[in-house]
Parts: C-alpha cells; sequence; structure tokens
C-alpha cells in the first residue's frame, strides 16, 4: 500500500480546494437565476471568483476546511488500522501544507492540536464490502452550516408554519423550517441532507450521509423524490437570498432518506451545508493504495471557470473607507452602502472575544477594524502568508460583542451571518457599524491582504490567535447600521411571513 498516503493527500486537496462538478452546475443556475446588481447577485459574484481562485492556487476553498469526515469502504482482506493510520498521516501533511486549517481544538483544555488529529477527530466511518477495491469519500463542512443542523422530534410547534405531524407533509414543514432559520448563517445559498427516522444519535450521521448524493441525484423512492423537488420550491421562493441578503436562491439541493425508527420517536435530522460544499471520493487498488477512479469529477475533463466578471462588479458608489475610523464616517453609512475598506484590521473570533471580557486588549482597539475570521497561515521564513481568510459566523460573539464595541472604541465589525439586537443596540450608542462579508470567500480576501503586521494572543493557535492585517479594498456589505436598521432583522421577517405562506399546500 505505498501509493495509499499519497492517494488520500491528493483526495484532500482536491476535496479543499476544488468544488465538484455537480455542485458548480448548482451555484451556476444560482447566478444565472439571481436578479442582477442586488446584493445576493453581488455576493454570488465574488464566491464565483472565489471558487476559481481557490482552484487556480490549489487553495482552501473556504478558511474554515471542517471536521474531516471520512466515509470508507474496504474489502474483507483489508487492514482497516492501516487505512487508518494513512488517513491520519495524510490530514497532518495536509494542514501542514495549508491545503486543512488546523481546527482540531481539545474540548477540555481549548488548545488547538495543530494538526488536525485528536479525539475523534478526523472522523472516520469504515464499512467492509465485497467489492476489490477500497472506497474512500470525504467531506468537508465547516463550524458556520455545522451549527445550523437541526433536529425535530415531531410532533412540533414550528414558528411561521404551525404543528409539523408524524407524516411527509410535518417532515416538509421541518425542512422548510431548517433552511428558513439557517438564514445567512451557514452560508447560503446551501443544501440539505434530511434523515427522516432513526434515533437522535444516527439520524444525524444519516442526514450528513445524503449530502454523499450528488446534488443532481434523484431519490429511488417516488415519494421522497416528489417532496426533495417540492421543498427545493418551495425554500426558493422564501427569499433568504445568498448569505441571507434576501433573494431568489436559498437552497442548491434537498436529499432526503429514511431510516426505521422506535414506534415512540419520530426524528427528522437536518445537516446544513453551504455552498462551499467540499465532497470528493476516490476507488484505490488495494494492493497498492493508488487512485484507480474518481468519484464525483473527472479529472480529465477541464474545471469550467465560475466567474463572469472579476470580483465584485464595482459601480462607482461604493464607499472607500481606511482604517482606524472616525465615528463620523462611521454614522454617514447606511444599511445596503457597499464598502472597501483598507488599512489596518485586526482578526478576533471566539477566543478573542472571550479574553477581551476579563483582559484589556494586546493592542489600541480605538477605531479598529474587528474581523471575525479564523484564517489559514503558514508560516514563512521569519513572516506569515495569509493562505485563506474569509469571515466567520459572527453571531457567536453576539454575547461579547457590545463589550467589546463600548469598553474599546471598536467602529466596525466584518463577519457574517449578522448580530443581535444588543450589538445593533450597541452599534447605535457608540456609533459603529457591522459589515458583511461574503461567507467563505476566502481565497477572495487572502488577496486583499497586503501584509502581515503581527500577532497577538496565539497561544490560541492559529485560528483564533488576533492578527494584526493591512487590506487594500476589501469588499463588504453594511448590513447593520449606527441608525438602529439591521438588513438581517428585516429579511428575518420578510421571510417568515413568506414561510407562513406555505403553511399548507
Ligand atoms: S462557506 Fe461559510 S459555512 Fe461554509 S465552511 Fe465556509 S464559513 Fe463555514
Amino acid at each position: 500500500m505505498n501509493h495509499l498516503k499519497d492517494s488520500l493527500i491528493e483526495l484532500i486537496t482536491q476535496t479543499s480546494t476544488n468544488l465538484p462538478p455537480d455542485v458548480r452546475a448548482a451555484m451556476g443556475l444560482a447566478l444565472e437565476a439571481e436578479t442582477p446588481n442586488t446584493q445576493s447577485s453581488q455576493a454570488l459574484g465574488i464566491i464565483a471568483t472565489n471558487i476559481d481562485m481557490a482552484h487556480e492556487d490549489v487553495g482552501p476553498i473556504c478558511q474554515d476546511t471542517g471536521m474531516p469526515t471520512f466515509a470508507v469502504h474496504t474489502p474483507i482482506s483489508v487492514n482497516q488500522i492501516h487505512v487508518k493510520r494513512a488517513i491520519r498521516e495524510a490530514v497532518a501533511e495536509t494542514t501542514r501544507r495549508g491545503k486543512l486549517r488546523p481546527n482540531s481544538v481539545d474540548s477540555l483544555t481549548g488548545k488547538n492540536s495543530g494538526d488536525n488529529l485528536g479525539e475523534e477527530t478526523p472522523v472516520i466511518h469504515f464499512e467492509q464490502w465485497e467489492e476489490n477495491e477500497i472506497e474512500v469519500k470525504l467531506i468537508l463542512k465547516g463550524g458556520g452550516c455545522e451549527n445550523k443542523n437541526i433536529q425535530y422530534s415531531v410532533p412540533c410547534e414550528l414558528d411561521h408554519l404551525g404543528r409539523a405531524d408524524r407524516n411527509l407533509e410535518g417532515v416538509r414543514k421541518c425542512i422548510l423550517h431548517a433552511v428558513w432559520q439557517a438564514q445567512g448563517q451557514g452560508c447560503a445559498p446551501g443544501a440539505v441532507g434530511v434523515c427522516i427516522g432513526s434515533d437522535r444519535a444516527h439520524g444525524y450521521v444519516l442526514a450528513k450521509n445524503q449530502l454523499f448524493r450528488t446534488l443532481d441525484d434523484v431519490n429511488s423512492i417516488p415519494e421522497l423524490a416528489k417532496l426533495e423537488a417540492e421543498v427545493m420550491d418551495e425554500a426558493n421562493r422564501i427569499g433568504v437570498g445568498a448569505m441571507g441578503f434576501g433573494g431568489k436562491v436559498s437552497l442548491i439541493g434537498c436529499k432526503i432518506g429514511v431510516a426505521n425508527r422506535l414506534p415512540a420517536s419520530y426524528f427528522v435530522s437536518v445537516a446544513y451545508d453551504c455552498w462551499a460544499f467540499r465532497r470528493l471520493g476516490v476507488r484505490l487498488d488495494a494492493s497498492t493504495g493508488a487512485i484507480t477512479r474518481w468519484l464525483y469529477r473527472d479529472p480529465n475533463e477541464a474545471v469550467q471557470r465560475m466567474a463572469r466578471a472579476e470580483g465584485l462588479p464595482l459601480t462607482g458608489r461604493e464607499v472607500v473607507l481606511t482604517a482606524p475610523l472616525s465615528e463620523e464616517v462611521v454614522r454617514s453609512l447606511r444599511v445596503g452602502d457597499v464598502v472597501l475598506i483598507s488599512g489596518e484590521v485586526y482578526t478576533g473570533r471566539d477566543a478573542v472575544h472571550a479574553y477581551l471580557m476579563k483582559n484589556p486588549p494586546p493592542v489600541d482597539l480605538h477605531g479598529a477594524v474587528l474581523y471575525h475570521c479564523g484564517p489559514v497561515m503558514l508560516k514563512q521564513g521569519d513572516g506569515w502568508v495569509v493562505k485563506a481568510a474569509g469571515p466567520t459566523t459572527s453571531s457567536r460573539e453576539e454575547p461579547y460583542q457590545a463589550t467589546v464595541i463600548e469598553k474599546y472604541g471598536v467602529r466596525a465589525v466584518i463577519g457574517k451571518g449578522g448580530m443581535g439586537a444588543k450589538t445593533l443596540a450597541a452599534l447605535k450608542k457608540s456609533g459603529a457599524v457591522y459589515l458583511n462579508g461574503i461567507g467563505g470567500a476566502a481565497q477572495f480576501y487572502a488577496r486583499t491582504v497586503q501584509e502581515v503586521l503581527g500577532v497577538h494572543l496565539m497561544d490560541f493557535g492559529i485560528p483564533e490567535a488576533m492578527w494584526h492585517l493591512r487590506v487594500k479594498d476589501f469588499a463588504a456589505i453594511v448590513t447593520m447600521d449606527a441608525h438602529g436598521n439591521s438588513l438581517h432583522a428585516d429579511v428575518e421577517r420578510a421571510t417568515g411571513a413568506k414561510l407562513a405562506e406555505l403553511q399548507e399546500v
């Protein structure tokens, strides 16, 4: 099996950097369907450019490369211990090469292992089969969308949709609710894998397994094929849109499986995946470990470019901001403004925010732009290079953000998915704004970084450290302003009303 590790390294690298053709096709349709010159179409334009950049540079499509999850089938003669060891070595090596972000954190100490190895990391599901080859499928699903997974114990009452009963009509309501509750926080447009039945724990596994089906796959069970088509149609009438900006395309795939259940339980488990739907697979020669065939992609077919134009189509109405920012400039911004930020920004996410609640910042944050981002960074000589740097889900910082803004004078927060009422009130009181970047556009934003000026709080690990960056023309949209307006609250209200229209069919 002397080729096994190299084959797995190639599988991980391709999965992280090259979106499979079925997802590209679905995103191409989303681009065509969206109304031109809307915020959603601008977001889709950046996403398309980012997909191309990731492929060209062999860089991570999104900086959050998720919990690597492998589904492996082996012939009876193959030693699964050897396969597991090779997977772990390949994961560590691709992390070292910057294809995966160091993402494995000890849940008790908070320490990042640095190589994506740790207790139950990566996730590997083995199964034997009667074929002669080994099959390895891999999915990389980041935390933003993973946090939007949801499980319903039916019957239940759902916001805007009323009661969901123990039948396919109830399942339909649960899935529509799942898409709605994700809003832009899971980097819409997304795809859902669904399991009807099973128990709580296995239901989630089976829901995620549905994401191994291609997006154009038609369910072999006619009732479920019909339900998948109905959900696709209805979910795309709710109006969540790309990044939750409001728009025509909210869902690019719905795949539903079914499993037996206990008489007392009826679970509908939903695995929500973002547009950066990274899933590939290989067949391997069982004696050498060499790749005999790719799944989901044909390496001999040229990869089609996604982008119709390069990056954000500029209108000339963009507001140019130079950080640090003054209160006057910030108070002049309104929801809907597109901004281009240049100057110094600091990254800060979960660990940094928790730290700032009890400790003074290691730098002066007055007028600062704070970027919710956990980048992929590689050490080169004495310096650092940014390999991927898109925004992370901001709602996780809601318990801290108002204090950080008011106490330290932060003027702008960049993230994705929006924040809540407490932060909105702090923006108004202190004169600050929330800027929504395009989630997952890790290569696009990495190219706006001109220089890594330094790093603080490195004890938290690479993604959680406070990186000091100089950026140029970092594009984002004002979605919460200093006048009490929130696009996120508006879209949530409007989509809730649309959802109510779908209560009964
Ligand atoms: S695209 Fe968004 S949800 Fe998906 S992994 Fe990246 S940051 Fe997370």
